[in-house]
């Protein structure tokens, strides 16, 4: 359940509601650190900037955190899901922890129900931390990220690199300069309301729904170096 605080805004001198996240999910790849397609190797993560501020603020606010990614380099024989790992380590270490790690090692045609815009990852990391999804903030980089979250009715801030697409960022709901402006977005201020659409208008997944994802999830995918 979200917690709603009543917030003095200095500004506008007006008491206003704003929502926490129960927990935010992050995009891994573009949105923590630098994408380096299919890196297996730690020696080169670097954080995105404000990544580690982002992070800090979070933990200072005690709200829970964890990392959703597509690894599809894994499937592709490119890079070991050990290689994964060390990758999630390294940046783990380096952003003073993030919190559990969930990886979709598939490739993009095999259909399973981890691959974001799928929400499989999202389920999973919402079910580790013991929290419901649509009380969630997803923040990542890309279109897809942002229909994982629309899937299950979570937020959803795009935080765009160079590389997302223009039809993407004006798709999105809410978009954020750079990471710690998405936190303090989703800290301080009300989600805004999704675009209506086919996802919007969806009633919460069902139970037998929730459950095929769990399984194939855990079936699927791996919590890794968190
Ligand atoms: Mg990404
Ligand atoms: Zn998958």
């Amino acid at each position: 359940m979200a917690s709603i605080v009543g917030t003095q805004d200095a500004a506008a001198g007006q008491l206003t509601l704003s929502t926490s996240p129960a927990a935010v999910l992050f995009d891994r790849d573009g949105t923590l650190c630098v994408d380096v397609p299919y890196n297996g190797d730690p020696a080169r993560v670097v954080p995105m900037p404000t990544a580690a501020a982002a992070l800090a603020r979070l933990r200072a606010a005690g709200v829970a955190t964890a990392t959703v990614s597509n690894q599809s380099g894994v499937g592709r024989g490119l890079i070991s899901l050990e290689q994964v790992s060390a990758v999630n380590r390294r940046l783990d270490e380096l952003l003073g922890g993030i919190g559990p790690i969930f990886v979709c090692p598939h490739v993009p045609h095999a259909g399973c129900a981890c691959r974001k815009p799928r929400p499989g990852l999202l389920l999973a990391a919402a079910n580790h931390l013991g929290v419901p999804v649509a009380a969630c903030a997803v923040i990542g980089d890309i279109g897809a990220d942002m229909a994982a979250a629309a899937a299950v009715a979570a937020r959803a801030v795009l935080v765009p690199t160079a590389a997302t697409r223009a039809a993407q960022i004006a798709a999105a709901t809410e978009v954020a300069p750079d990471l710690l402006a998405a936190v303090d977005l989703v800290l301080t201020r009300p989600r805004s309301a999704p675009a209506p659409g086919p996802a919007a208008a969806q009633p919460a997944p069902s139970a037998a729904r929730s459950s095929r994802f769990d399984r194939s999830s855990r079936r699927a995918s791996q919590a890794v170096g968190g």
